[in-house]
């Protein structure tokens, strides 16, 4: 698979370094497209730094990136320790760097990975996903029988991360995915992630 490339502005870098993931979202992209923008992401083994700086480099642009996004087509904090390895070298031309996640990280590593990832990361985007855990549940399958956590848990610690991101970032956004919603559920999202303190909503 490919580990670095770009969709969209050529100043944004996509970095995907797992196909591995807690959720199976009945709208993820993986189930209908094997990648995006030419890039092929899915298959193949997870890269070390090595591999993913020659990747990086090979994009020919690494002085003209402003923005590095951990994305994965998978959940990226499966790679905490290449994301914290990788840091000072992604900002060395004074690039941003953000994750785009589902919120799992703590309870896949079974600590709070917050102030790590804050060191290595400015900006986060989390998949909220739904207005409730039920309609959580339905939508993105969480543990899909892999996982020993109730699917609860998942939303949980989604919800968890939601409300501690603000004090460890500089910038944090929620997301749901339009087409999977109602307007009414779209609604109640947003209403949640802003008792939790989360005032960019997006709906992708
Ligand atoms: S969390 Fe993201 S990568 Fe994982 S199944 Fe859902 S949409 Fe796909």
């Amino acid at each position: 698979m490919d580990y670095a490339y770009t969709y969209g502005e050529p100043w944004r870098l996509y970095l995907n370094v797992t196909n591995r993931c807690t959720n199976h979202c009945t709208f993820c992209v993986r189930n209908y497209r094997k990648g995006l923008g030419g890039a092929i992401l899915l298959g193949g083994g997870e890269p070390d730094f090595s591999l993913l700086r020659d990747s990086v480099l090979a994009q020919n642009s690494f002085s003209e990136v402003s923005e590095f996004i951990w994305c994965g087509y998978g959940e990226p904090t499966f790679r905490l320790e290449l994301i914290t390895e990788s840091a000072s070298w992604l900002r060395s031309n004074g690039a941003r760097i953000r994750l785009n996640t589902n919120g799992h990280g703590c309870l896949i590593h079974g600590r709070d990975i917050l102030p790590e990832l804050s060191n290595a990361v400015d900006e986060v985007s989390i998949s909220m996903n739904a207005p409730d855990s039920s309609r959580y549940k339905e939508l993105c399958k969480p543990g899909f029988g892999q996982s020993p956590a109730p699917a609860e848990a998942f939303w949980k610690s989604m919800l968890d991360f939601l409300s501690r991101a603000p004090a460890f970032f500089k910038s944090v956004q929620a997301s749901v995915v339009g087409m999977a919603l109602t307007g009414e559920e779209i609604e109640r999202s947003r209403r949640l992630a802003l008792s939790l303190g989360i005032e960019r909503f997006r709906v992708r």
